[in-house]
């Protein structure tokens, strides 16, 4: 059986759920990445996602080669360019890992509707999330989830499995990788390169992770966000790797967690993709001012920590998760800006970028979505007190700010620096109106 296999983010070979499927069905397996044209960022920069994907996708192509193979790649419409290649080839299946987003989703069932008008064989796999969503009963907050979370992957396989050892593809006579990729506007990443994956899984202290997770001035965190999102290691190398040094209940595996909660609501609310979780906090009465969005993309806010998360995120394609976490009450709770501006804004540069856990955790700072927490706004002075004590991060971030003193930064004594796009303490008071009288 001629088996055409499908990689969307599960570029590479061991663990690959669906890959090894193919293999074991049949040993002609031809591997296709389609780049699909809605989906390329729109903003090139020294950390740009579609130089880091093209990394990825030479580095998946040189592997398969060692298996006397080759990936095929290809620019367009998932569907369209699948429905010419399995009338070409003669394709009896279509093999590929389940996508639970909402942009994957819709795609992957127009290529099933296909497949089924063409009379050949569809097959999605759970590859991406440890316990699929649909095992799990609807909830609306974190610890229920998780405890059930919890049962439920006591009935998973969670074995990590070998790669295949060969696969056969035929010769076809189609243009190369690179010769696709002219086709799209990318720079090199200069931040990112996919091997740092496996080194990384490898290398990273998991013993470490609570003491150094908040902590904005040191490598405390896996930062392996990259590499899940890509799938560059698979979700169970790394809870297996982290279950290593640590205990099931322990704060890094919650994390991963977490990420299967947001999933978890996608499944089970599927229109959140645009509308608020919490029906009271629909409709609310957002600023929008221009000026401060611009402040905001320019990383002139006057708050150095704002503005220093902002540059690593501009310049890395990475930002701390304590900085996501206070640049969006910022965003949403100082400034009065729509989490949906937030959530664009960090589309445009997150490497990481997974719309499901983006707009989860957007709604979730915002307050308006699932897992309702009481109302906070954090203060970003007094978070850069506690998690940068020394100015480090802010002074990597800022350079203009390396002859002051910490104590100036943390004071904003900052004389030529930008004045706060906001008063802090004003809009502490301002938020509460806008939120609390409508709950
Ligand atoms: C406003 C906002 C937007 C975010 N957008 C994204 C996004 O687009 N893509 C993304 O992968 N993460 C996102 N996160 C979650 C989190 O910030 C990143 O996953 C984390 O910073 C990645 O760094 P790490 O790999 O070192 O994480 P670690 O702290 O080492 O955590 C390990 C893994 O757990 C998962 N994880 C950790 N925190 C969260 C969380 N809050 N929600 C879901 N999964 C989590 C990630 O897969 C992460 O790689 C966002 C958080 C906020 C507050």
């Amino acid at each position: 059986m001629r088996i055409l296999y499908w990689f969307k983010r599960d570029l590479r070979l061991k663990d690959n759920r669906g890959l090894i499927e193919a293999c074991k069905k049949s040993q002609e397996v031809i591997p296709v990445f389609i780049l699909d044209q809605e989906l390329l960022q729109e903003l090139e920069g020294p950390a740009s996602r579609n130089g880091f994907l093209l990394d990825c996708l030479r580095q998946l192509n040189h592997r398969l080669e060692k298996k006397g193979s080759r990936l095929y790649g290809f620019y367009g419409q998932p569907e369209r360019i699948l429905d010419r290649l399995i009338s070409e080839l003669k394709v009896e299946a279509v093999y590929t890992n389940r996508s639970y987003s909402w942009q994957g989703e819709r795609t992957q069932k127009k290529v099933e509707a296909l497949c089924q008008k063409k009379g050949i064989i569809f097959k999605d796999f759970n590859d991406s999330l440890l316990v699929p969503p649909e095992k799990i009963q609807a909830r609306k907050v974190y610890s229920p989830f998780f405890r059930l979370w919890r049962m439920a992957l006591a009935g998973e396989d969670l074995s990590v499995w070998p790669e295949p050892d060969r696969l056969q593809t035929p010769e076809l006579n189609w243009p190369s990788l690179a010769e696709t990729f002219r086709l799209v506007s990318h720079q090199t990443n200069r931040y990112w390169k996919p091997d740092y994956a496996e080194r990384r899984l490898k290398q990273y202290d998991f013993k470490g992770y609570d003491e150094g997770r908040n902590q904005l001035d040191v490598d405390g965190t896996s930062r392996l966000s990259v590499a899940i999102r890509f799938g560059l290691v698979s979700i169970r190398q790394v809870l297996a790797r982290a279950r290593k040094s640590l205990v099931m209940d322990s704060q890094f595996v919650k994390e991963l967690a977490w990420r299967e909660f947001w999933y978890h609501i996608r499944h089970h609310f599927p229109w959140t993709e645009n509308l608020e979780f919490q029906e009271k906090r629909r409709g609310l009465k957002w600023l929008n001012r221009e000026e401060d969005i611009r402040a905001l993309e320019e990383a002139r806010t006057g708050y150095p920590l704002i503005d220093a998360a902002i540059n690593q995120l501009k310049g890395e394609g990475w930002m701390h998760n304590r900085a996501r976490l206070v640049v969006a009450s910022f965003v949403t709770k100082d400034l009065l800006l729509d989490w949906r501006i937030g959530e664009k804004f960090f589309k445009k540069y997150l490497l990481d970028y997974d719309e499901v856990v983006n707009t989860g955790n957007w709604q979730w700072s915002a307050s308006v979505g699932a897992d309702p927490r009481p109302f906070r706004m954090f203060n970003p002075v007094i978070q850069a007190q506690k998690f940068d004590p020394d100015c480090r991060y802010i002074k990597k971030y800022l350079p203009e700010l390396k002859k002051l003193s910490c104590r100036q930064i943390h004071s904003l004594e900052l004389p030529e620096y930008y004045p706060p796009v906001v008063d802090h303490r004003a809009a502490t008071i301002r938020v509460r109106q806008v939120y609390l009288n409508r709950a």
